[in-house]
């Protein structure tokens, strides 16, 4: 065993050698899977394992089993062993259906959850790697930086800027800074600053840690109980459905009273008629509901996940269905983050980059570009690497990647600058204040000037400057001259490129405020060319009823054409509106508010206002998607509807706030996850349509002929089978349907909807009457003029119906949907359902044994055509019904 009584305070150096590890280089692969296996994997909780047999046993605590159970006593009480022996079986094969269908909801779920881990850098054999969380093991080093979600207790190595947010832990609220200096023994947890714990994150800078404890041997795990993995809760859909279930069985519990009673009381057979309506009770029960409803939900999220959108919670799936506003970042996710700096702007003259990549610069300008590089090489955190011979590539932030391409591009070589001038302190870039500065100790050695390199929005740096630099040296800059130079950026700025502002100046006190008394070098313009997928998703959005709202850091005029470039407004001058506008909405009249909310481009937004804008539409009860990537976002992903986070571009802790995770960052991959929210909800919608159908359809069979005094057209095992083996296929198959495009063609489902508003029980209630129709029909047709056995006439009405309800898959297409080419028709387990129910249905009616346990008879030729005839009715039904709805819409006037 590993372990280290008080790292705080052990000298780091002592810690790393009582680990057996190695600073630099990590441990190795070998070493670190051994402590694996010793240590066991880095996670508070256990995943209970899956027991088969639990989930077996679990089929049986139904009341659909206990009612089966009392029809078994029945029947012996009657003396009728074949029949309780069927419905034992019965019984079994439910439990088997159930035990299969659930395994695999159970499955599906864990796939989910491996979908959704925390990722660390560590150094293993001398390599960065990236390693699933729960891989770590003492001893392992991890590299830190802003907004990384820390995994394990770490003993800080290294500490650059460093701070942490440790209210998960603590309560202090405030960012606690960080350094690696061994502290006294008595120190107190919220003070170990050389420590980072788990279930804490870094707000700022960046470091190099040592794993002292994972798992249960961490500060927090001493405060959490070893807990089972957290049950899944109940999404709002599938509570809903419960609730369904729940009031159904009651009506139908009168329902099948009424039947028993009625028949006892016309003197049919007593024992029939409770089993009649025991079979009724049994099969209206909607239990298979919500084991369906989960694989629909994660199915349809792993369909998702291969498309790289991660839901992270279940219930969002719905809340995905009806998004009606996306407020789209621009930088990676509009555009491609591929940028390249085009043109440097100076007092002096200008530098342009031709299409070859080569530079011209015009000849009095060269001292003052000359700065500029050194400004944009030293006030940067990305790293360049490449050359002889090799293309350059950038590690970071792709503006300042594209910063240091300039600079190789006109001959800087970037290592020699930073060699030269060694940082000494950094005020990382703020999209609050949009700025970031830089100190180096300069040339002439320590202890002279430090040079200080400020770079950010033109209008944030440019007010702080007091001077510009010209072609001989620099020379005071009134505010006449600051706003020559603020026009020049809205020129520059109204083409689509991104500018960025350069100063710099010398100071002698490493703290010095970096925010003053600055001389200007000069603009520097970028371009990011917009995603090629975006406009065509936009033009989606757009048939979909969802809105579309640009809300960036960058500044009006290059949103504003990158918004019109992309597609998401259309006139040259459509109204921008700047986070210095903004207000939260309680400010805001309720005309200002109607305003705000017609604007489709919002710029130069700090985090913070993303709040303002989700609460505006909100008020109006829109559900808003925001997309967010950096720690700041954190609130504006909860607050939203649906917060989506960047998976590349992103934070650790914006990828934990968020609902959906982009793993391309790409705006598309949103309207994905949109499409296949409707999808999943039209599939759940589908199947629960499906299923009640086919049960009320029995229930009026059995109501309508014992008011009427017909014999029974069905017998009660014979709705136990359709009921426990057959329907759940059909149904099964409908939620693990696809979709078609034409679910991004009618507008959102509104928020708070039913599952099932009015209209659909309509549709329910007309389904259940065509299947009822025909299978009185069919068997009002058996006793009359077909002139046939009991046995025959049975058969042929109980297949009529179940004909019918399988055919009845084909009525659930969409709406506008052609008959034969639809999400149903194109989807192969809806196939496969059908010739699984088909042979069980042939295995009724040919097996010896079935047919004795459901009184059932081979049927001639001409009764099967008659019972394929009347059962396909229901279908020519509803296609009469839709094609007269689509003629009388037609002369409608418009
Ligand atoms: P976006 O919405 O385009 O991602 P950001 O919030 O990232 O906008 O940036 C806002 C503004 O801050 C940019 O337009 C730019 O002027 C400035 N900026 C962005 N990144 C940096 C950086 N690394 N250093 C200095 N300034 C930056
Ligand atoms: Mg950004």
């Amino acid at each position: 065993m590993y372990d280290v009584q008080t790292p705080h305070a052990t000298p780091s150096a002592d810690v790393i050698a009582a680990l057996a590890t190695d600073a630099a280089a990590g441990l190795g692969r070998a070493e670190a899977a051994k402590r694996l296996a010793q240590y066991g994997p880095n996670a508070l909780h256990r995943a209970e394992p899956v027991r088969l047999w639990a989930i077996f046993l679990r089929q049986f605590r139904s009341a659909v089993v206990l009612l089966l159970v009392a029809v078994a006593g029945l029947s012996i009480v009657f003396g009728d062993t074949p029949e309780a022996i069927a419905v034992v079986a019965v019984i079994l094969i439910n439990a088997l259906i159930g035990f299969f269908t659930e395994l695999s909801a159970v499955r599906s779920m864990e796939a989910l959850h491996r979908l959704s881990t925390v990722s660390a850098r560590v150094r293993r054999d001398g390599a960065l790697a990236e390693i699933d969380s729960t891989e770590l093991v003492p001893g392992d080093v991890v590299e830190l930086e802003a907004g990384d979600l820390i995994a394990a207790d770490l003993r800080l190595l290294s500490a650059h800027k460093l701070a942490c947010d440790e209210s998960a832990l603590t309560g202090e609220s405030a960012p606690v800074s960080k350094r690696s200096e061994a502290l006294p023994v008595l120190t107190t947890l919220a003070e170990r600053t050389n420590m980072a714990y788990k279930g804490t994150a870094i707000s700022r800078g960046s470091g190099a840690a040592v794993v002292v404890g994972t798992a249960m041997q961490t500060e927090l795990g001493a405060i959490t109980q070893l807990v089972s993995e957290a049950k899944d809760e109940q999404t709002p859909l599938e509570k809903r459905l419960d609730a369904l279930g729940r009031h159904l069985v009651w009506v139908i519990l009168g329902v099948a009273a009424l039947v028993a009673g009625l028949g006892i009381a016309r003197g049919k057979d007593m024992v029939q008629m409770i089993e009649t309506g025991i079979a009724l009770a049994v099969a209206s029960i909607p239990e298979g509901l919500p084991i369906v409803t989960t694989i629909a939900l994660s199915r349809g999220i792993l369909r998702m996940a291969r498309r790289n959108a991660v839901v992270r919670r279940l219930s969002s799936v719905e809340t995905l269905g009806s998004a009606n506003v996306i407020f789209s970042d621009k930088t990676g996710t509009l555009t491609e983050n591929r940028m390249t700096v085009t043109r440097l702007d100076s007092e002096a003259g200008g530098a342009v980059r031709g299409a070859g990549g080569a530079w011209t610069i015009e000849a009095p300008a060269h001292e003052a570009i000359a700065e500029a590089l050194r400004v944009a090489v030293l006030c940067n955190n990305a790293s360049v690497s490449g050359g002889a011979g090799q293309p350059w590539k950038t590690i970071g932030d792709s503006l300042e990647g594209a910063l240091l391409l300039a600079a190789v591009e006109n001959g800087v070589d970037p290592f020699d600058m930073r060699r030269n001038f060694p940082e000494v302190r950094e005020e990382p870039f703020s999209s609050d204040t949009k700025l970031m500065a830089t100190f180096h100790s300069s040339e002439n050695g320590a202890g002279g000037p430090l040079y200080v390199a400020v770079k950010g929005a033109p209008e944030a740096v440019l007010p702080i400057c007091t001077e510009a630099l010209g072609g001989e040296g620099s020379h005071r800059i009134e505010e006449s001259g600051r706003a020559l130079w603020l026009v020049r950026n809205a020129e520059i700025a109204a083409e689509g490129i991104r500018v960025i502002a350069l100063a710099f100046k010398r100071v002698r006190q490493e703290d010095a405020h970096p925010y003053s008394d600055l001389t200007f070098v000069g603009l520097v313009g970028m371009i990011d060319p917009p995603r090629e997928d975006v406009r065509a998703s936009i033009e989606a959005c757009a048939e979909a009823g969802i809105r579309v709202i640009m809300v960036t850091g960058d500044q009006a005029p290059t949103a504003r054409y990158v918004a019109r470039a992309v597609g998401i407004v259309n006139e040259m001058d459509a109204p921008v509106v700047t986070g210095s506008e903004l207000r939260p909405p309680e400010q805001l009249s309720a005309q200002e508010a109607d305003e705000m909310r017609r604007v489709n481009i919002f710029a130069r937004v700090s985090p913070q206002q993303k709040l303002d804008l989700i609460a505006l539409h909100q008020a109006q009860g829109a559900i808003v998607a925001m997309t967010g990537d950096g720690i700041n976002d954190a609130p504006a992903l909860k607050k939203a509807d649906i917060g989506v986070a960047m998976g590349q571009r992103g934070t650790q802790v914006a990828c934990e706030v968020a609902d959906v995770v982009l793993k391309d960052d790409a705006f598309h991959t949103i309207i994905v996850a949109i499409q296949e929210g409707r999808v999943i909800y039209g599939n759940i919608r589908k199947f629960v349509i499906y299923l009640l159908s086919c049960n009320i359809a029995e229930i009026m069979v059995i109501l309508v002929a014992s008011l009427l005094d017909w014999p029974l057209p069905i017998l009660p095992l014979q709705i136990l089978f359709l009921n426990l083996v057959t329907d759940v296929f059909p149904a099964l198959a409908l939620g693990m349907g696809e979709g078609d495009a034409s679910v991004m063609r009618r507008p959102p489902r509104p928020a708070g909807e039913a599952l099932l508003p009015g209209r659909y029980w309509w549709r329910i209630l007309v389904y259940a009457a065509y299947i009822a129709g025909a299978t009185l029909a069919a068997s009002s047709l058996a006793h009359g003029p077909l002139g046939i056995s009991r046995d025959a006439s049975v058969t042929m009405s109980f297949m009529t119906l179940a004909v019918a309800q399988v055919l009845h898959v084909f009525n659930m297409r969409d709406r506008g949907a052609p008959f034969l080419n639809n999400a149903v028709t194109r989807n192969p387990y809806v196939w496969g359902a059908i010739a699984l129910c088909a042979a069980m249905l042939a295995a009724a009616v040919y097996v010896p044994a079935l047919q004795s346990v459901l009184q059932t008879t081979a049927l001639t030729g001409t009764q099967w055509l008659i019972v394929f005839g009347i059962s396909a009715a229901p279908v020519v039904l509803d296609l009469s019904a839709r094609g007269l709805r689509r003629a009388s819409g037609s002369l409608r006037p418009r």
